[in-house]
């Protein structure tokens, strides 16, 4: 395929594939878009960390900027370059290294792919909506589901009948119960929500619930071959950085092990796919204590770099504390080898890398279409994600606020 045929697939798909080193390319919107009808996602929106007066490189200049000469001084000491790495430090550092080469090819490619860069910076500079999400008002669904209020908070439902109705704008209303109950959008077509003063935009097909932990159980299916194939987990890992900026309330890492994991996935197995930081702390509990205890096996590390619109890392790839990449941990759950072998899926088992320009608030890119050759299981797969804060068409979103990208704010009409 030569490079304009990858450039017009990526304008269907959202998804490049970079030659030379097989790393994958993705635009979360273009990707997301895919879930809608008659709306789609602001890129500015989406991308308002790379948004900025006249364009100037957004959130991760304005911090920049910000940072006093104090400050950076301190940072810098921070970093353990400046004497011996603990023991911890030193696993850290290794597993660093051993990724390192793969970034490195990674990120060459991206810049070699001269076409696809040059495209992304003018998609995303070109888009002059700049929305003003600070000031926007939006409804906090954490502390409302926690609230004596929440059994009494209903949500309208709007539906445009299709056919010769919708033409005349005939809408159907139905009322549902917001907390605690799974609300799922059968129609072919995007419906709209309403609640307390705001506008929701929910995909077809999609569903989702809204609980705290402690009622997770209420997702587990009545039959097991009604399980989940896909299961993505965001957790709200504890983290310094997460804590400061309050963005949403964190779990320590005991209260994942009550994850009902096994009885979510299908019977014909399911891969998992964990986002996990940095923390070298974190690592050692999923690998010995999460995984072990939800099942996990057969593990495959996906990394996703982050890069800015012109397609230069968000930081310095050594930086220790600050590492331009997360990874995403991925194994599978209930699957039996044998039964795999004659079935239609791959399995997944070489590292791999996934670039993008990221979204504001730690957004993860979305992973099914990457994901769905290595998904085992009758298709269409079913997809879950845990900790969910936005709805995919085809998938079930769970968490404390999965409504909370879908604000009509972020989308506009087609
Ligand atoms: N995957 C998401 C995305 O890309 O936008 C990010 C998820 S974020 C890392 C973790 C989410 O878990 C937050 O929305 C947070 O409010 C939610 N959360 C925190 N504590 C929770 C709890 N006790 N029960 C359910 N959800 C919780």
């Amino acid at each position: 395929m030569g490079i304009s045929d990858e450039l017009r697939s990526f304008e269907a798909t959202g998804i490049y594939r970079l030659s030379g080193s097989g790393a994958a390319f993705l635009d979360p919107v273009r990707i997301l878009n895919t879930s809608y009808r008659r709306f789609r996602l602001v890129p500015s929106a989406y991308y308002s960390r790379s948004f900025g007066p006249a364009g100037q490189g957004g959130e991760a200049e304005a911090e920049r900027t910000r940072a006093s000469p104090e400050r950076r001084k301190r940072k810098r000491k921070r970093q353990p370059k400046h004497r011996e790495l603990n023991e911890v430090e030193r696993i850290a550092e290794a597993r660093h290294q051993e990724a390192r080469p793969l970034l490195l090819s990674a990120h060459e490619s991206l810049l070699n792919a001269k076409d696809l860069l040059e495209f992304v910076s003018r998609i995303i500079k070109e888009d002059v909506c700049v929305l003003d999400v600070e000031s926007n008002l939006e409804n906090n669904f954490v502390e409302l589901g926690s609230s004596w209020r929440a059994p009494f908070c209903e949500m309208t439902l709007i539906q445009k009948s299709s056919g010769e109705d919708s033409e005349q704008g005939i809408c159907h209303r139905t009322s549902t119960s917001l907390f605690n109950s799974i609300i799922s959008v059968q129609e072919n077509d995007d419906t709209e929500g309403e609640f307390q003063g705001r506008h929701y935009i929910l995909p077809r097909r999609s569903c989702f619930l809204m609980t705290d932990l402690k009622d997770v159980r209420g997702l587990i299916p009545d039959n097991c071959n009604q399980g989940y194939n896909l299961i993505v987990v965001d957790p709200p890992w504890e983290n310094g950085c997460v804590r400061q900026k309050v963005v949403y309330p964190t779990l320590s890492n005991r209260h994942l092990l009550y994850l009902p994991v096994q009885e979510l996935a299908h019977s014909a197995g399911a891969l998992l796919a964990l986002w996990i930081t940095n923390r070298e702390k974190m690592w050692k509990f999923v690998e010995e204590e999460l995984f072990p205890s939800w099942g996990i096996k057969d593990l495959t590390v996906f990394y996703w770099l982050k890069v800015k619109p012109d397609g230069s890392l968000i930081g310095d790839l050594d930086l220790f504390h600050h590492r331009p990449y997360e990874c995403l941990l991925a194994g599978y759950v209930n699957l039996n080898k044998e039964d795999a072998r004659g079935s239609k899926f791959k399995f997944l088992k070489e590292r791999q890398v996934i670039i993008s320009v990221p979204g504001a608030n730690s957004r993860k890119p979305p992973l099914q279409k990457l994901l769905s050759e290595y998904i085992p299981g009758p298709k269409p797969a079913k997809c879950i994600e845990l900790f969910a804060r936005e709805l995919v068409s085809g998938w079930t979103s769970w968490g404390n606020e999965p409504l909370h990208f879908q604000d009509a704010m972020y989308f506009s009409d087609r």
